[in-house]
């Protein structure tokens, strides 16, 4: 198919293929092999572009390819609310049917403890908006000491809904050698500064 020479193992070519999808979208053409490449990303693009999969289907290969330490999480993806993170919870899953990858989706609404629980075991990426993400981080429950690609999807709302504060806080908290994948519609100010502070030599794909 047109996903074959992007670096995806056949697990996930399989999925893709019976997730229906026959073609790259452009930011999954042009996305996916930078993110194989470990470069920092500023992608310009709005929901509906196949956004989701251009940073879920690399980070599923790398951490497939990777090996975890003591199944601390090595992945991390913000979003700015419960919905979208189930969204790309749901998405995360269908892509990974054939690796054997644990997710963890921290968002309002669900129990701290079944959460806790779930941590405890394992989990190799992390699904969370910033609020609750803290909250866990806060609860003591939580290492982010593994953390090598943190994903902030959806900029432009976390900006709007008073979000940048926690995620200047969570970018702190993560290691600094590690890979940052940054999404938004649009780039007002505030949102060029956050990449500036925390990317490193971004690449710019625009959709
Ligand atoms: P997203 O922009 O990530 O929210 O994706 C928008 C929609 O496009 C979702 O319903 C995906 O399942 C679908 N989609 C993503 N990539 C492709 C593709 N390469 N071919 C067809 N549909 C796709």
């Amino acid at each position: 198919s047109g996903f074959v020479g992007l670096g995806l193992s056949d697990d996930l070519l399989r999925a893709v293929h019976e997730a229906g999808y026959r073609t790259p979208t452009p930011i999954q053409a042009e996305g996916i092999p930078h993110v194989m490449a470990r470069r920092d990303i500023i992608g310009i693009a709005q929901t509906g572009t196949g956004k989701t999969a251009s940073f879920t289907l690399p980070m599923i290969e790398m951490l497939a390819r990777g090996r975890a330490k003591a199944r601390m999480p090595r992945s991390l993806i913000l979003e700015p609310t419960r919905e979208l993170a189930a969204q790309v919870a749901e998405s995360f899953e269908k892509y990974g049917k054939y690796n054997k990858l644990s997710m963890a989706l921290l968002i309002g609404g669900t129990s701290f403890d079944e959460q806790d629980r779930k941590i405890d075991r394992g989990v190799d990426v992390l699904i969370a908006t910033p609020g609750r993400l803290l909250d866990h981080f806060e609860r003591g429950k939580l290492m982010m000491t593994q953390v090598q690609l943190l994903v902030i999807d959806e900029a432009d709302r976390m900006l709007d809904m008073g979000f940048i504060p926690d995620v200047e806080r969570i970018c702190k908290m993560l290691p600094f050698t590690r890979q940052t994948l940054f999404y938004s519609a649009t780039m007002p100010a505030e949102i060029r500064r956050l990449t500036e502070q925390f990317l490193s030599n971004p690449v710019r794909v625009e959709v």
